[in-house]
């Protein structure tokens, strides 16, 4: 299979102009490195009717491309559930009944790290098991065997963090984010992930997992976000974040797409143009403070 980037956006809503950076940077990744570019709507959870549409418009305006159809997560359940499956069949999964206040009023493991599941259903018997069954669903974790795992990303260099028994399978029944997201890189032959900082903490769970299924781990590249004056991350009540609402105060999408390439210290026009100013190592490694409408 030909290595491949992506971008893969939740259809929760509008993009805002930190997204639409993150997709430039995923897309001058994959095609200075001469891969193809994919695009995989993550529509497991929180998706709104007609954000996908919206998104993909928003996308083609400032000049992303992308190889081939659109993948969306709520047509491979199979997928997930033979993963998930293969998983159980090797001892790697268990149920968990915990509400989320239950786990944050659980006295942690000794030794176990900020915010790690504290392993409270880890060895429930099997008697345990079917009665807190009969009260409420479980989801189901994976037994992991490791608490820390490292990744190497291309921005951030060597970085390690929590692995713990984190959830393969909601209680609502909705695959988890992060077997989602390794078995879709995995299966769509991505071997280079771009996406923003935020998601730097997750990424060695991910990397973990992989090695778990036999997986190859992607290159990873965790670009910095784009936050608002008050230096949080940008969101839509930071006023005309949004391609619509940008046009609407008299900026065009080129006009838009050019202000985010400047903050990238990149040349303006067609994101080809950038292509050959693109230098993974000159990238500002500050998040970039939107400087609004
Ligand atoms: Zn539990």
């Amino acid at each position: 299979m030909t290595s491949a980037g992506r971008f893969a956006p939740s259809p929760s809503g509008e993009l805002h102009v930190g997204n639409l950076r993150t997709a430039i940077l995923a897309w001058l990744f994959a095609r200075s490195t001469g891969r193809r570019f994919l695009m995989r709507v993550e529509d497991l959870d929180r998706a709104r009717a007609g954000a996908e549409a919206q998104q993909l418009r928003d996308l083609a305006a400032i000049g992303v491309s992308w190889d081939g159809g659109v993948v969306r997560q709520t047509d491979r359940g199979p997928l997930y559930a033979e993963t998930i499956a293969r998983l159980e069949a090797a001892g790697r999964t268990y149920p968990c009944f915990c509400t989320r206040r239950e786990i944050q009023e659980a006295p942690s493991a000794p030794h176990a790290p900020q915010g790690a599941y504290p392993g409270t259903c880890r060895n429930l018997s099997a008697a345990e098991r079917n009665a807190k069954g009969a009260d409420r669903p479980a989801a189901i974790r994976l037994r992991a065997d490791v608490t820390e795992a490292t990744v190497h990303d291309v921005l951030h260099g060597s970085y390690a963090g929590v692995v713990d028994d984190f959830v393969l399978r909601r209680n609502d029944g909705v695959t988890a984010y992060n077997l989602a997201v390794v078995v879709d890189d995995a299966a769509q032959g991505i071997d280079q992930v771009v996406r923003g900082d935020d998601l730097l903490p997750s990424t060695p769970r991910q990397a973990y997992l992989s090695g778990l299924l036999n997986m190859p781990v992607p290159e990873y590249a965790h670009v910095p976000l784009v936050v608002n004056a008050d230096g949080a991350r940008l969101a839509k009540r930071d006023g005309a974040v949004t391609l619509t609402d940008l046009a609407q105060a008299g900026r065009p999408a080129e006009e838009v797409r050019d202000t985010l390439l400047a903050s990238l210290g990149l040349p303006s026009g067609p994101l080809g143009h950038a292509l050959a100013a693109f230098r993974p190592a000159m990238l500002p490694r500050e998040p970039w403070v939107w400087p609004g409408a």
